[in-house]
């Protein structure tokens, strides 16, 4: 029986041979199915983009494209079932398959309305006004952005099959830019899935969006300046592939979204009773919880002052200890497992390396009781509070666990808590919850050269505050450093970051009449 799973390219469901990587269901251990991309012709694919869904797409106007953002988020928001149901497989619940795929749809809808009346129903964009460029006025120049030649190819992390899809995909279909989508092998067949309903609906045209299930051999080879890569995954894959000559010689665009070690601090005000200490154990019991920890916006870093570090510990563990493990949809479960056995074995060897430096104060990485499953044959893992007293300690501020699991920490000053953040080298998000203006004042701007995104939280926010983990599609999304150094979402720049900017120089009538022309 052929059970790998199908890869859809130049307009057709294909499948790879070969024995390539088989993949589990992550609560039962189950097999679910081969992903293999061996012998698929991925170049064919590439000329597929250029050659047909480019010219498809960059001749309809930006509010054209906008329409069609909109319909593929309709499509997936008819079907989303479908996909709760398989992310189920993948150890999600329901509310973290929530996160990920009405995550994404949201996402998506955002872009569409963005495109729509941010943009242009045109297929250029005049970015401002004409400069006068000689002392008569008989010369000037203005900037134009049109849609590259290219295609965007988008590696994407196993966390997020469908929101790192879309919040990538929204975008370039937008620049009028064709996609080919390299999911993650574990969570392969619930971004597959996604393509599937997209292209069930019959909404894009033909090579707009391709998806590729397996490793992408030599594809890396055949991209150039007008292409770009949106990667999303660890530190390491990063540094790999900005490394090949696509990229340092041709100028192939390369946007890295990576690992982080992301805080959260607790202002020195907010003692037990106050509203911000409430918030503050709420935020890091759902960082270490919500996809069992597996976001890389979680907080693995949360820095306490020191005289509050029993009572910050000791609410923490009681939260935690209401955390129910176990199959998605089994009664009373709150939190599901990790992807697979290989995540639980890389999460417990990090967990490790932190405890040699730091007190486990909660749960057990080798132990936790699971309901409505087999604690061995699915990847579950009890949530893990570490404690570092010493905060100096190098390890709590480089090693990421990927899963539920994250180390308290005290500081005595604001000048002190800014000094260890920065020691996580660039992070995408960290927040500060506290109602004291100095102190929030002070932090916020002394660790905002080291993020891509700061929260402030406080009982004034919270009411709708999205939360130290989600990214909003209207702000940056990425952080300096080790978390990539790349920038996605941040509204309409993430479309401008698939356009080429052009300043263009003419007399002030010539000008005008090839704009108006458009
Ligand atoms: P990963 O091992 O680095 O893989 C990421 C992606 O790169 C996968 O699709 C992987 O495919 C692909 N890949 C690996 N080698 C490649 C190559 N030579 N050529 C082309 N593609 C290649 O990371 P992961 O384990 O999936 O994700 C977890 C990590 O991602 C964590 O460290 C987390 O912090 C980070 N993350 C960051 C963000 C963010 O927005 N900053 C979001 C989510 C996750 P295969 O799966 O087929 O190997």
């Amino acid at each position: 029986m052929n059970d790998t799973l199908t890869s859809y390219l130049g307009g057709r469901w294909v499948s790879g041979v070969g024995a390539g990587a088989d993949v589990a269901d992550a609560v039962t251990g189950e097999h679910l199915h081969v992903v293999s991309s061996q012998g698929l012709d991925l170049s064919a694919a590439v000329s597929f983009a250029r050659e047909v869904g480019g010219p498809g797409l960059s001749s309809l106007s930006f509010h054209q494209r906008a329409a069609l953002v909109k319909a593929v988020a309709a499509a997936l928001g008819e079907r989303k079932e479908e996909l709760y149901d398989l992310s189920a497989r993948a150890g999600a619940t329901r509310s973290d398959a929530k996160v990920d795929v009405d995550g994404g749809i949201g996402t998506a809808m955002v872009y569409a309305g963005l495109g729509r009346r941010g943009l242009p129903d045109d297929t250029v964009i005049v970015e401002d006004e004409p400069v006068q460029l000689g002392r008569e006025g008989l010369f000037v120049g203005q900037h134009v952005l049109t849609s590259r030649r290219g295609l965007a190819l988008q590696i994407n992390a196993f966390n997020f099959p469908v929101w790192g899809m879309l919040e990538k995909l929204a975008p370039a279909l937008l620049a009028g830019v064709p996609t080919i989508v390299k999911p993650a092998t574990p969570t392969a067949y619930i971004a597959q899935h996604a393509v599937r309903i997209i292209v069930d609906a019959d909404i894009l045209p033909g090579g707009a969006l391709q998806i590729v299930c397996g490793s992408i051999p030599g594809v890396f080879d055949l991209l150039g300046g007008q292409d770009s890569v949106g990667f999303t995954g660890s530190a390491e894959t990063a540094a790999r592939l900005r490394g090949h000559a696509a990229v340092t010689h041709r100028s192939a665009r390369f946007n890295a979204e990576a690992d982080s070690v992301n805080s959260s601090i607790l202002g020195p005000d907010a003692g037990p009773g106050t509203p911000e200490f409430d918030l503050f154990v709420s935020a890091l019991v759902a960082e270490m919880t919500v996809k069992a920890g597996q976001k890389c916006t979680a907080i693995r870093r949360a820095f306490v002052a020191e005289h509050q570090l029993d009572e910050v510990t000791d609410a923490i563990a009681a939260r935690l200890a209401e955390v129910v493990v176990g199959a998605p949809g089994a009664p009373g479960v709150t939190m599901g497992a990790l992807v697979g056995l290989a995540q639980r074995d890389d999460v417990r060897e990090k967990v490790s390396r932190l405890s040699a430096r730091a007190a486990v104060v909660y749960g057990d990485p080798h132990a936790v009781e699971v309901v409505g499953a087999d604690a061995q044959r699915g990847a579950f893992m009890s949530p893990v509070l570490l404690r570092a007293d010493d905060p100096d300690v190098e390890a709590v501020h480089e090693v990421e666990a990927f899963g539920p699991v994250s180390t308290l920490m005290p500081y005595g000053s604001s000048e002190r808590v800014v000094e260890l953040v920065a020691r996580g080298e660039g992070s995408l998000v960290g927040s500060v919850v506290t109602h004291d203006d100095d102190f929030a004042r002070d932090v916020v701007l002394g660790i905002a050269s080291h993020h891509g995104r700061v929260l402030v939280l406080d009982r004034d926010s919270a009411p709708e505050s999205t939360g130290h983990g989600t990214p909003m599609p209207q702000l940056v999304h990425g952080g300096p450093g080790r978390a990539g150094g790349g920038q996605e979402e941040a509204g309409l720049m993430a479309v401008v970051g698939h356009l080429q900017r052009t300043a263009l120089q003419a007399s002030p009538g010539r000008l005008q009449r090839i704009l108006t022309q458009q």
